[in-house]
Formats: structure tokens, C-alpha cells, sequence
């Protein structure tokens, strides 16, 4: 079993990562039984899924539990499920002192997360991720979030877990398109800050997608410890470095806002593309050799990720998407920070990109 600890002083937690460890999970929760039943929380498809070994795992080990079901799907971060699972929760007497289980992907993980925060003013909350971008990113580093109106994540709080649960075997029930999605985060670690990890991306990363057990669990251990220590860092992203986890968002928020957030393109989808845009995007500036920008590309595309407008099934004008990044960090035009790179692992934030350069590069990419 691996185990990485996310540094924070009196709120520091453990993140367990170990082929089949749903099965065991009762030998890691029990220190946090309090004689009520813990309350686990799952979407549909994740309850019939896997909810079934964590019964089984909690039964064995004489802990009794009680399961709340969600719709699945992004717009369960909402304020009406949020409602919902909160008048849930108080119904079944959860107390301060107690800690509730999120069983599924980012969505369950950042709408049970900032339920914890505010019930009776914040009572535990433990991750057992069930996707992969959830398993090397969303459940680790205490973001909690709804969705608004005004945007995706537009309110929530930061509330660490006391413990995740990271078992890869959860990973063979999810849809393979889910998987590869993951996998743009799992590659972003390795372009932010560690080349030798992009490296093995390249060489290995086929077998993480084919649900090889080792490659898995080592793409999955060098991410979290990644997140982990950028997060022991600069918990609230005050410092600057936590921002680079956001390395492709920008260009792939643009993609995102104009495919209209929906399965015509996961989330990681868009990253994978907006890094690829990123990298491309430096080396037309002269930041970063053609031949690193030329590797990430072939890198996502070989895996069968989007990497340029076209696989991102997006026609818009440069002006187009730059307008939806404009309207993204709420600005009215001149500049936007930018994360670049000066090579691969050499990811660093620029505040003095000229928006009339990516509009142009935006253009002229797709002419190829
Ligand atoms: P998700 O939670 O919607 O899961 C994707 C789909 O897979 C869902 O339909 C779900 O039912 C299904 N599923 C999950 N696990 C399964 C399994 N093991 N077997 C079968 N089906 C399974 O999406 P996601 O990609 O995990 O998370 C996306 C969310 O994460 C977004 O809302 C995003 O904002 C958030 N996020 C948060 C952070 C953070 O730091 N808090 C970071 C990144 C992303
Ligand atoms: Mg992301």
C-alpha cells in the first residue's frame, strides 16, 4: 500500500492508495465510528456500481451504514441536491463530530465535501474516489463546490478530508472515455513540473488505459503526490504555485464554454487539448522548443485524447474563444495570466500574454 500524507499542520490527512482496498475499507474507517451509522453518499450509476463492495466491507468489519443516492451528472453540484442532501443528513442526525463518505467522482466528491463544511458548521468528511481525474485530482487538496448561474464552482468552500480511500480496481467499472479524460490530469503533472514522469507517460501510459495494476498505481501515486505537495504549499492558492495545477484550463475552459459544457467534451478532454494549445502556443512565442511543444501533441493524440481544435469537434474563431476566456475569469479585455511552459516539466504563469496573440495563434493552429 502506498500512503502519501498532504501536509497541513493539524488538519494533515493520509491518502491511501491499494488495489482492492473498497474491500478493506472497514479497518481504515473505524477509528472513525462514533455509534451511528456512517452515511456514505454515492450517484446512481456509482451505488450500483461499487456501493455494494463497500456494504459488504463496512458489514465485515460490524460497522453499520446507511447510503444517500444523487442523480448523476455535473448538475447534481446544485443548490436543490445540496438542499436535498442536507435535510438528508440532519435527518439521520449526523453530528459535528461525524464523519460522512463521498463514494464517487469530482461531482459527489465536491458536493459532499462543502455539505460537510456547513452542516451544523462543518462535521468529517472522507474521499473514496471511483473516477480517475477524481482519484489524481479532485479528492485531494480541499476544494469544495456547487455550481452557479455565474459559473461552475462559483461557491464553496475549502474543507480537507480526514482520509482517502484510492482503490484503482473501482477504475474497471468506469467507461473507458472516462478513464482517458482522467488521464489528460495524470499527464499534466508530468508537463507542470516533472519531466522523467512525462516520460513515462510516454512509454507507459497505454498500459494505465488498458488498466495495467502497476501502471496504475504508479500514475496514480506520482499524481497525488504531485497535488499533495503543491497543496501542503499553498492550501488557498495564495502563493501562485497551486494555480499551475490549472496548466490547459484556460484554453480548454474556452473549448468547454463553447461545446456547451457537454459530453461532446469531458472536462478532460478539454484540458488535454488546451495543453496541447498551451505548449503550442509558447513555442509560437519563443518560449519553448517546437520539438517539446510537437511531443506533448503527438503524446495526447497517440492516447487518443483531442489535441487541436478540430479533434476538440470545435469550428470557432480565435476571437470566439478568447471572448469565452474573457468571460470565464469575469474580464472585459487586455490580459489574461497565462500558464505557459518553457519546456516540458517547465510550466510557469504569465501575466503578460497579449490576448491579440492567442486570437491569432488560435487562427492560424488551426490552418496548421
Ligand atoms: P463525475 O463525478 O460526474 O463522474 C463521471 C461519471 O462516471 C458519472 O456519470 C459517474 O456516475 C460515473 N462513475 C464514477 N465512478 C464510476 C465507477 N467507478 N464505475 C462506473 N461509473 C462511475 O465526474 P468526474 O470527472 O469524476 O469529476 C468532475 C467534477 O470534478 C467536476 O464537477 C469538476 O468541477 C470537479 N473537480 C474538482 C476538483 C477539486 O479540486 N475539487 C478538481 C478537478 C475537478
Ligand atoms: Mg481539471
Amino acid at each position: 500500500m502506498r500512503v502519501i500524507t498532504v501536509g497541513l499542520g493539524a488538519r494533515s490527512y493520509d491518502v491511501l492508495i491499494e488495489d482492492g482496498l473498497l474491500d478493506r475499507a472497514g479497518e481504515h474507517l473505524a477509528r472513525f465510528t462514533t455509534g451511528r451509522p456512517f452515511i456514505v453518499i454515492a450517484d446512481e450509476t456509482v451505488a450500483k456500481a461499487q456501493w455494494p463492495r463497500l456494504k459488504a466491507a463496512l458489514d465485515s468489519s460490524g460497522i453499520d451504514s446507511d447510503l444517500i443516492t444523487l442523480p448523476a451528472g455535473e448538475s447534481t453540484k446544485s443548490w436543490a441536491q445540496l438542499e436535498y442532501l442536507l435535510d438528508e443528513l440532519l435527518l439521520r442526525e449526523v453530528e459535528r463530530s461525524d464523519h460522512i463518505i463521498a463514494l464517487g467522482g469530482g461531482v459527489i466528491g465536491d458536493l459532499v465535501g462543502f455539505a460537510a463544511s456547513i452542516l451544523k458548521r462543518g462535521c468529517h468528511f472522507v474521499q473514496i474516489p471511483t473516477t480517475l481525474l477524481s482519484q489524481v485530482d479532485s479528492s485531494v487538496g480541499g476544494k469544495t463546490a456547487i455550481n452557479a448561474r455565474a459559473g461552475k464552482n462559483m461557491i464553496g468552500s475549502f474543507h480537507q478530508p480526514s482520509l482517502v480511500l484510492i482503490d484503482p480496481t473501482v477504475l474497471d467499472t468506469l467507461d473507458p472515455r472516462e478513464v482517458r479524460a482522467g488521464y489528460a490530469e495524470v499527464v499534466k503533472y508530468g508537463l507542470i513540473s516533472d519531466p522523467a514522469f512525462f516520460g513515462w507517460c510516454e512509454d507507459e501510459g497505454h498500459r494505465l488505459l488498458a488498466g495495467d495494476s502497476d501502471a496504475r498505481a504508479h500514475a496514480i501515486g506520482t499524481s497525488v503526490a504531485a497535488k499533495a505537495a503543491i497543496v501542503g504549499e499553498d492550501e488557498r492558492e495564495t502563493s501562485g504555485r497551486r494555480a499551475l495545477l490549472n496548466l490547459g484550463h484556460t484554453f480548454g475552459h474556452a473549448l468547454e464554454a463553447e461545446t456547451g459544457f457537454s459530453s461532446t467534451l469531458l472536462h478532460g478532454e478539454g484540458v488535454a487539448a488546451g495543453m496541447a494549445l498551451a505548449f503550442r502556443f509558447s513555442a509560437a512565442q519563443g518560449l519553448c522548443p517546437a520539438e517539446d511543444a510537437a511531443r506533448v501533441t503527438e503524446h495526447l493524440r497517440a492516447m487518443g485524447l483531442p489535441h487541436d481544435l478540430d479533434s476538440a469537434h470545435v469550428s470557432a474563431s480565435g476571437a470566439t474563444l478568447v471572448a469565452h476566456m474573457l468571460h470565464d475569469k469575469k474580464r472585459t479585455g487586455g490580459t489574461l495570466p497565462f500558464l505557459l511552459a518553457k519546456g516540458i516539466g517547465q510550466t510557469f504563469l504569465d501575466k503578460t500574454v497579449d490576448l491579440k496573440d492567442v486570437e491569432a495563434f488560435l487562427d492560424a493552429d488551426r490552418k496548421g
